[in-house]
């Protein structure tokens, strides 16, 4: 006769058990059982045998737990980094997120023209006002800058060569470097110049009759210093116009409005480039613009219709989520006075350095008592804007400083709050930086902490991607 082995509980009577009942209201039966099956079998193969039925449903819930709950999450950006690419770079402004979820959630007119009751272009809710915003014949729009570089490229220089400087051969983030990108779109890179220094000549002494178009890409997330010389976007496309072929400027950033207003480092707008005879500019939509991760094509009539002809236009649209809430941030440029009010990203960082630092000596009496034998101090620290925006000016900041050793411990309890805190760790202290705690922000931030004084100092943290769910 065959023994059997296990004391483990049946499937059947986990199901039955009374505690299991509110699981089954919550995931319905098919996940319950799928998890009580795969605790069960954990339990055999780790030779965890007996154990009250309680303690298997609790288990059983906590696995439930994690598995429903949402992987991607909101966070506290406190590592200085405004616009971080990681952390999904600029927050939008609440009317613009609600446009987008309203558009998600319902038939739109997205491409349907209420006048006339026949089909009509998803560009033409965005188009007319980034004319109006740039100076720009004609703007469409797709899914990020490197999908509008690529399709610019591919439009204008299909097998033709392209001369840009070796200067501006960049990468950003190490997904888009500038050489893979425009074999990808299927044009031969001609490099000119030098790393330091590209003079009109070298230019000139590239073209050639398998010359497509000449491409300027803004020096985003470094800086040349020193000995250097480059051809300004106005003596680039005199050469361009003399050749016979377009000028494509990469701008990245790509501010709408001068940023000096708000004492920020100075940023090339699609408007200058355009007068300075660009015919064609591109630019993301979630760095300096605030808006929602999005590529901005800007320029002459007889580009922006080549491109929209161009059957990869199809494969790199933007969703109409994203075009809401594209509308809703245009539209507020339209208002250049409540700018840095209404648009987080430019309030963020046109942010007073007083008004972080009261938010910084707010919290720091939180964190102090929860790590009361650590030196945590409030200090002066240099945010930077990120997404490869004006790398080397750097915003004066505060931020809480937590000394000590094992400071991983500590970022780690950090990272497994409900809402979890992302900091940075440098010079042997973890780095708390209160830009982007804006006041509405703060009581969340120290209402979490009150709770957690249960967990020990850079003890373990609490399961990440687990929701307030008790079973029971
Ligand atoms: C950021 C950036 C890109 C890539 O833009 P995404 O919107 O991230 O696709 C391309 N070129 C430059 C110069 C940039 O700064």
């Amino acid at each position: 006769m065959v023994q059997n082995v296990s004391p483990l509980p049946s499937v059947d009577s986990l199901l039955r058990a009374p505690e299991t009942e509110v699981l089954l209201t919550r995931f319905g039966r098919t996940a319950v059982t799928a998890v009580l099956r795969e605790t069960l079998s954990a339990r055999r193969a780790a030779r965890a045998f007996g154990g009250p039925a309680g303690e298997i449903i609790e288990q059983a819930a906590d696995h439930l737990a994690a598995r429903f709950a949402r992987s991607q999450r909101p966070v506290f950006n406190m590592t200085g980094t405004v616009l971080h690419t990681n952390l999904g770079r600029s927050p939008l402004p609440w009317e613009a997120a609600e446009a987008a979820a309203e558009a998600l959630r319902s038939a739109t007119t997205l491409e349907f023209d209420l006048a006339t009751g026949h089909r009509g272009d998803r560009d033409d809710h965005v188009e007319g006002l980034l004319c109006q915003l740039t100076g720009a014949e004609a703007a469409t729009v797709v899914n990020n800058n490197a999908a509008a570089v690529m399709l610019v490229l591919n439009t204008l220089a299909l097998g033709k060569e392209v001369p840009v400087s070796r200067g501006e051969l960049i990468e950003i983030g190490g997904a888009f470097r500038v050489p893979d990108i425009m074999s990808r779109a299927g044009v031969i890179l001609k490099e000119v110049g030098t790393t330091n220094r590209t003079h009109p000549r070298d230019y000139v002494g590239a073209i050639g009759p398998q010359t497509g178009a000449l491409m300027r890409v803004h020096q985003a997330n470094y800086a040349i210093v020193g000995f250097t010389a480059m051809v300004p976007t106005g003596i680039l496309s005199g050469i361009a116009r003399d050749a016979g072929v377009p000028l494509i400027e990469d701008l990245g950033s790509g501010s709408l409005v001068d940023l000096e207003q708000w004492n920020l480092p100075h940023e090339p707008t699609p408007r200058e480039s355009l007068q300075a005879g660009a015919d064609v500019v591109t630019f993301s939509g979630d760095k300096l613009l605030g808006g929602p991760q999005a590529g901005l094509i800007v320029g002459h009539k007889s580009v922006i219709s080549a491109i929209n002809r161009n059957p990869l236009k199809r494969a790199l649209r933007l969703d109409k989520g994203r075009l809401a809430a594209l509308e809703v941030v245009l539209r507020m440029y339209l208002d250049p006075d409540h700018l840095a009010e209404r648009i987080p990203a430019l309030r963020l960082l046109a942010r007073p350095e007083a008004d972080i630092r009261a938010t910084a000596e707010r919290i720091h009496t939180v964190i102090a008592s929860r790590w009361p034998d650590r030196e945590i101090t409030v200090e002066p620290c240099r945010s930077q804007i990120g997404s490869g925006a004006l790398p080397v000016d750097l915003l004066p900041s505060a931020a809480v400083m937590v000394g000590g050793k094992q400071l991983e411990n500590i970022a780690k309890t950090l990272r497994g709050l409900p809402r979890p805190v992302i900091g940075r760790v440098a010079r042997g202290r973890l780095i708390l930086d209160c830009r982007c705690l804006e006041s509405g922000d703060e009581a969340t931030f120290i209402a979490q902490f009150a709770q957690g004084k249960d967990t020990a100092d850079g003890g373990e943290a609490a399961p990440v991607g687990r929701p307030d769910f008790k079973p029971g």
